[in-house]
């Protein structure tokens, strides 16, 4: 079975190619898919029905299997899907005044193993689908529907999610041709119709990949810097090692002239200790100075057996003054959902260590019973 929300659109046209339909067959199906949110061949009701018929055959319209759903008190909601062999990756909404937010993940696991981050500790274990990538949003929508979300543009017929992150689990771009045919389904006017201002990609800096985007499917770009040196850096996120700084922040400023929006976001992960004085704050403030940018400040989300601990809100906002006296836009992100662990990895973590924690108990039991 195909299921079709692993097709762009260039894939739906050459499915209905094959059957002998004409190409307006996959817009009509994308509408029925992406923008009714419709599991069901058998409802479309403008296919004639011995087409519906020849569909139910071959194709089938999946979304995720949901191991948990938890609402924050904030309204930030976490879903945790499970993406076979034990495995499980997560999806955050974040609910806005001005829009509805969806934290999108891309591997089950990461290779990158950045030191602070609680998916890289869990170590690499396959690429999403375009399927499951697409079917994070195809699913988050329809929960959200389902469960009478009320926000100004669903009351104005638009669906729930307005913007996508791809911030959850994993690197996009170590997952490219997958990440690339989601996007695009993002993208397209006959689906989610997102601009491309409204999906940002975050990467930790695979600076050939990068430069793909730029030629194949520019959105809104994230770059995770986290330290104003490479030594740090080297340090913080090992893939530096292959792409130093020079190199990562040089595609970024070539990504600009194709993005959709004039400046990168620096995301800059605060440790206490680390990367947090006054002094380094200069450093990242001299090394971005040509690069059109806004830096966001985040709060590092602390996680059983890190070697870390977060930086004193203090320490933040003097961090942040100094970059903005030097003139750079700076944010801090507002934590959400702690209640629920809504940060990167950090559910699945908790599973597979509830997981572990149930082999103890179970060898336990079994060596008590065995005396
Ligand atoms: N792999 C991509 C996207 C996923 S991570 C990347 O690294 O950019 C999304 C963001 O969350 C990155 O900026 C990452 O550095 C940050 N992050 C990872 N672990 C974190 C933690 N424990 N606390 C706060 N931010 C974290
Ligand atoms: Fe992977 Fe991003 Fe985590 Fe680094 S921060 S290990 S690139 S998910």
């Amino acid at each position: 079975m195909i299921n079709l929300l692993d097709l762009d659109a260039a894939g739906l046209v050459a499915l209905f190619a094959d059957l002998g339909e004409k190409p307006y067959r996959a817009k009509q199906v994308s509408h029925w898919v992406h923008q009714r949110l419709s599991d069901n061949v058998a409802a479309m009701t403008d296919l004639a029905r011995p087409l519906r018929e020849r569909l139910a055959d071959l194709v089938e319209i999946r979304g995720p299997t949901v191991v948990s759903d938890t609402t924050a008190g904030d309204g930030t909601r976490k879903w945790l899907l499970d993406v076979g062999a034990g495995n499980a990756v997560e999806m955050v909404y974040i609910p806005e005044d001005d829009r509805g937010t969806l934290c999108v993940s891309s591997q089950a696991g990461c290779a990158l193993d950045c030191a602070f981050c609680s998916t890289g500790k869990q170590g690499f274990n396959r690429n999403l689908t375009t399927a499951e990538i697409v079917g994070q949003l195809w699913h988050a929508n329809r929960a959200l529907l389902a469960n009478g979300i009320s926000a100004p543009w669903v009351d104005q017929g638009r669906a729930p999610i307005t913007n996508v992150v791809m911030m959850g689990m994993g690197e996009p771009l170590a997952n490219y041709e997958n990440v690339v045919a989601a996007m695009r389904v993002m993208l397209d006017d006959n689906a989610y119709g997102l601009s491309r201002r409204r999906v940002t990609l975050s990467t930790s800096g695979l600076v050939p990949a990068l430069d793909r985007l730029r030629e194949d499917c520019p959105v809104a770009l994230a770059v995770s810097l986290h330290a104003g040196n490479d030594p740090l850096r080297d340090r913080l996120v090992p893939i530096n090692r292959k792409y130093p700084i020079r190199e990562l922040l040089a595609a970024s400023v070539r990504y600009l002239d194709r993005a959709p929006r004039d400046f990168v976001t620096f995301e800059y992960v605060m440790l206490d200790g680390v990367n947090d004085s006054d002094e380094q704050a200069r450093e990242l403030a001299a090394l971005v100075r040509d690069v059109p940018c806004k830096i966001n400040l985040i709060p590092w989300n602390p996680f059983p057996g890190a070697e870390f601990a977060t930086s004193p809100r203090s320490r933040i906002l003097a961090f942040q003054k100094t970059l903005i006296d030097a003139g750079f836009v700076t944010t801090i992100r507002k934590t959400r959902g702690e209640d629920i662990d809504a940060a990167c990895g950090q559910l699945a973590g908790r599973v597979q260590d509830r997981t572990k924690r149930q082999i103890r108990i179970q060898r336990a039991a079994a060596h008590t019973a065995a005396h």
